[in-house]
Order: C-alpha cells, then structure tokens, then sequence
C-alpha cells in the first residue's frame, strides 16, 4: 500500500532526479504537495535599499518568480546578495552598464526600487533593453513623467506594472468583493488615514530632487489608491489643505501633512489624511448604504486586520510581496488580469490625483479630475 509518506519521498527523489527547482504548491484540501510546473518570471531588482530587501526576502516563498539578476551602485551589496541568493556574476550590472541587459536572455523583467525621482529613467532604459518592467510606487513623480514611461513601454512592446502590493491582499479583496456584489449597498462615504513620523532629516525622502514631494508621494498614495479601489470610481474633484508644523525639516516642495477630499461621481465622498508628522495612522472606513468596512490597519506589511457590519474579516495573512510577485508573474507570463489593475494605467490616474493636490493645495480651489 502507498503512503502519503512513500507519495512525497518518491516526488522528492523524482524532483531531485528532474533538477526542478523546489517550488512546491499545497493542493486541495489533504495537503498534498505537487510540484509547480508552469513558467518562471526570472527576475532582476535595481536598488538594493531596505524596500529592496524585503522583496528578495519574500521571493524566497516564490512559486512563479525567482531573484535571478541584481543592478546597483554599490559593489559590496552585489557581492552580498550574489552569495546569499546565488546569482551568476553574469547578471550583475551598474547604474552605468544596465542597458545591456539587452543581451541577457535570462532575465524577464526588472523591478525598479530606487528613490522615486529615478524611477522614469530607469524604466524607460529597462524598455529599451526590451526588459519587462515593474517600478515602485510612485511610478513616477508627475503625470507627465508617467505617460512618458507607459509611452516608452509600449514602443517596446514590454509589460509595465506598478507595486501595488495591496491590489493583492485578501481581506482589502474580500471588502472590494463586498462592495462588488452590493453587500454594502451604495457607498456613500470613505476615510484613509496613512502616515508615519519619519526620521532622519537627510534621508532622500525628505530631499525633493530625489522624492518629488512629501508624504503624499511616500503614504498619502495609497489613501488615495485605497479610496479608488475600496469605492469602485475614479474621483471628479479635489479639494486639499497643506499644513506645516516644520519648516526646518520639511523644505519648500516637501509636504509634511495634507489633508484632501474627493467627489466620486457616484456621489461618495472621501476624506484623506497624508502625514510625516503622526504615526498610528493605517486606517481605512468605507461606508455603505446597507453596511461599512474598516481596516486597520490598512496598509502595513501586515497583518492587515478589519472588520465589516458582517463581523470579523478573517481571511489568512500573506506575505504581501511574496503574493505580489507571483500574480505579476501571472500577468506577465499567461495574460493573468488582476482584480484590481497594477498597471501603468493605473499608475498614472494616482499621479494626475498627486498634481492636481498639489495645485489644489497652491491655489486653494476645488480642483475638477478627468482620469
Ligand atoms: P532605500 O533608501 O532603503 O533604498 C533605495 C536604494 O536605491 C538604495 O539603497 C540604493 O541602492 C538605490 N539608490 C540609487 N540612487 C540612490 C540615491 N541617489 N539615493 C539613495 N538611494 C539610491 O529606499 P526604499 O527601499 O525604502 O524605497 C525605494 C522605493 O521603494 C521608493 O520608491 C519607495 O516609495 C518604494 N517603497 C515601496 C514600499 C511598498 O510597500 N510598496 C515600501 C517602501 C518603499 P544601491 O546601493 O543598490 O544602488
């Protein structure tokens, strides 16, 4: 009689045998352990930061993605992470020599996770390697910028997708999910709180040239990319505050706090917090007719946790880059369409919502979005 046992020691020694990689996927509902057989997204990273970092770190859990390729301005960082992912020396490049990443077949798709204003070159060089390419959020640090780079990727016929790490994760899934089928009636209202007190003054966060801006670049993004996806509508209006308890810290150009609002042409409204100066901020409310959703926190690495009028949301926590790079590599590979798009596209809308803040908060008037 066979065994579970004798089952996963003959799939071991075949998987040895075979030279397939490890990436094993737990099937049905006995836990039996089946080999993952379809195409791998071989993948190199460009900025080896602390953001960096935790992406390689998630791959490790990978089915459908693997670190093959590393591009990075300091040597000693390439030395680390060739010994401690075992990447060939042949897929190691500088901020000088990447474009040659065109003659490497070994590498698919280059994620980009530098500070924000480097962003639109790096991209527009990886497309023209005729690389895929996934850059960080912000894309981009203004809307033209951005449409140069989607411009550029489909002039050479490769995917751009952003991080947006929590178009992933299940229980902000189930709450869209929720909204979707009408659980929680017509949705009339949504409040994103997101901020953090950040530290080093030096830090190129706080230095415009390389971020473009403040919080709102850094963490009011996903209150505004979170109002999107939890209504369901792109907004039509904006209306913004700025304040500024720190002029020393936060110069000209880089916001400390704003507070902005939408109009959904549906009818909801939306009431925002961006900050550098709070921190417990992580949370987001949507309000229905029939019901209401809260996160909190919202954002995070997780866990994410929240609740609806139906009780405790109780889906399992993931690794939210882990998840991430898998269902890329499902868009990049089979055409894959995400519940919530990751694409340049979207991108783009957040960039055109992060100007018109900006002259909202300069000019002081409503501010109308055709997105
Ligand atoms: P870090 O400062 O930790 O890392 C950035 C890396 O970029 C550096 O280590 C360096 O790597 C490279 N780099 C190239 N040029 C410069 C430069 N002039 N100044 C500083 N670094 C440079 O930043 P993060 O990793 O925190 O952020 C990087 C990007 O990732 C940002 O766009 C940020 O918004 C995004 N991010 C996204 C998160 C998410 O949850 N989706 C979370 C955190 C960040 P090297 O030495 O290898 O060249």
């Amino acid at each position: 009689m066979h065994t579970r046992r004798d089952f996963i020691q003959k799939l071991t020694g075949s998987l040895i045998a075979l030279q397939i990689s490890p990436a094993l996927v737990t099937a049905g509902c006995n836990n039996i352990i089946v080999p993952y057989d379809g195409p791998l997204l071989r993948v190199a990273i460009i900025g080896l930061g602390s953001y960096g970092t935790r992406v390689a770190e998630a791959m490790k859990d990978c089915k459908k993605a693997k670190l093959v390729g590393v591009i990075s301005g300091t040597p000693s960082k390439i030395k680390d992470w060739q010994a401690k992912y075992n990447i060939p020396e042949k897929n190691c490049y500088n901020y000088e020599n990447f474009d040659q990443l065109k003659n490497n077949p070994d590498i698919d798709v280059v994620y980009v996770i530098t500070p924000n204003a480097l962003h639109k070159d790096q991209v527009i060089r990886v497309a023209k390697a005729g690389k895929h390419v996934i850059s960080e959020k912000p894309m981009s640090i203004n809307a033209k910028d951005g449409q140069e780079m989607i411009d550029a990727c489909k002039k050479a016929h490769v995917k751009l997708l952003v991080g947006y790490r929590m178009h992933f994760e299940p229980k902000t899934l189930e709450i869209i999910r929720m909204r979707k089928v009408g659980e929680l009636g017509k949705v009339l209202f949504f409040q994103g709180l997101c901020g953090f007190t950040i530290g080093d003054p030096t830090q190129w966060r706080l230095n415009k040239q390389l971020s473009g801006g403040g919080s709102m670049m850094d963490i009011g993004i996903y209150a505004i990319n979170g109002a999107r996806y939890m209504i369901g509508e792109d907004p039509i209006w904006v209306t913004a505050q700025e304040t500024k308890n720190n002029p020393e810290k936060f110069k000209e150009g880089v916001d400390e706090t704003i507070q902005f609002q939408f109009g959904f042409p549906g009818g909801a409204v939306a009431s925002c917090l961006s900050t550098y100066s709070m921190n417990n901020l992580d949370r987001f409310f949507l309000n229905g007719e029939k019901g209401y959703a809260e996160l909190y926190p919202s954002t995070g690495y997780g866990p994410i946790q929240g609740r609806t009028s139906k009780g405790e949301l109780t889906q399992p926590h993931v690794t939210h880059q882990t998840v991430q790079m898998d269902e890329m590599a499902g868009i990049i590979l089979e055409g894959k369409q995400p519940v919530v798009p990751v694409d340049g596209e979207e991108a783009l809308k957040d960039l055109k919502i992060i100007d018109a803040i900006y002259e909202a908060v300069k000019t002081g008037k409503k501010v109308d979005l055709k997105l």
